[in-house]
């Protein structure tokens, strides 16, 4: 569903992605490790359209990204789904505003009776059907995340990219939060990218782990394939996870 060949991204003289190629098959969940810094969300903006590549072939969902016009790319960001790194939630909007959003966006000639419905649903899957009419500031951390996955699973995306979707949570939320995605992945019959720092979310929620090195994916594969390696920046980023 996702095919990237050598993509490169600088800004001024910065040069974020030297190089990237990545391929998600139907299905697949694949992590995407690296340490602050390394281009993770650059990459991922990439893949929504948010940001523009300077060099390389995007294809997502048999589109070719750089040959869409704007309509098209709208047509194509809406079957992705993207859950941002902190949730981004509106905060002035009710979590029912927030849900409501993408659709009375985006989709035309919704009764108001199919919203309420749609909203009930994602927040269904997320398990916070009761918090619909309270505003994200009364919501906990890990409640605001799962709120953030909610509104990316609105318009039923074949596609979800989650930004550290464990980021700044207790070892028990995050677990939770491992299982929902596990759940999304089921039930919403998703293909994924998870960015993480996480290991613990990688191993549970992912069947690929890649690692971005400076610019450069180093050779992907099985959590355990990984874990066992002889690279020493591999080594080095699972020595300081632990
Ligand atoms: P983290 O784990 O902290 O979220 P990351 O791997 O997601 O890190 P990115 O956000 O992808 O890091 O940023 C990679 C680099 O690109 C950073 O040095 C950042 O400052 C730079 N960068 C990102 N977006 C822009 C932008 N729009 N303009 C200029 N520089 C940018
Ligand atoms: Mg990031």
């Amino acid at each position: 569903v996702i095919s990237i060949q050598g993509l490169y991204k600088s800004f001024g003289t910065l040069d974020v992605l030297k190089g990237i190629d990545l391929t998600v098959c139907e299905g697949e969940n694949v992590a995407v490790l690296g340490k602050s810094g390394s281009g993770k969300s650059v990459l991922i903006k990439i893949i929504v359209g948010l940001l523009k590549p300077d060099k390389g072939t995007l294809n997502v969902l048999e589109k070719e990204v750089e040959e869409l016009n704007g309509k098209e790319l709208d047509e194509l960001r809406l079957r992705i789904g993207f859950s941002f790194q902190g949730s981004a939630l509106y905060d002035s909007m009710s979590v029912f505003e927030n849900l409501a959003f993408p659709l009375t966006m985006n989709v035309k000639h919704l009764t108001k009776k199919e919203v309420e419905s749609a909203v009930e649903e994602a927040l269904e899957a997320v398990g916070l059907k009761d918090k619909a009419e309270r505003m994200p500031a009364e919501l906990s951390g890990g409640q605001r995340k799962r709120i953030g996955i909610a509104r990316a699973l609105i318009l039923k995306p074949e596609i979800m990219l989650y930004d550290e979707p464990t980021a700044g949570l207790d070892p028990i939320t995050s677990a939770e939060i491992n299982e929902l995605i596990n759940e999304v992945q089921e039930k919403y019959n998703t293909s994924s990218i998870i960015i993480t720092h996480d290991l613990t979310c990688a191993k549970n929620t992912c069947n690929r782990v890649v690692m971005l090195v400076e610019g450069k994916f180093l050779p992907s594969g099985k959590f355990e394939e990984l874990f066992g390696t002889d690279n020493q920046q591999v080594k080095d980023f699972f020595n300081y996870n632990f």
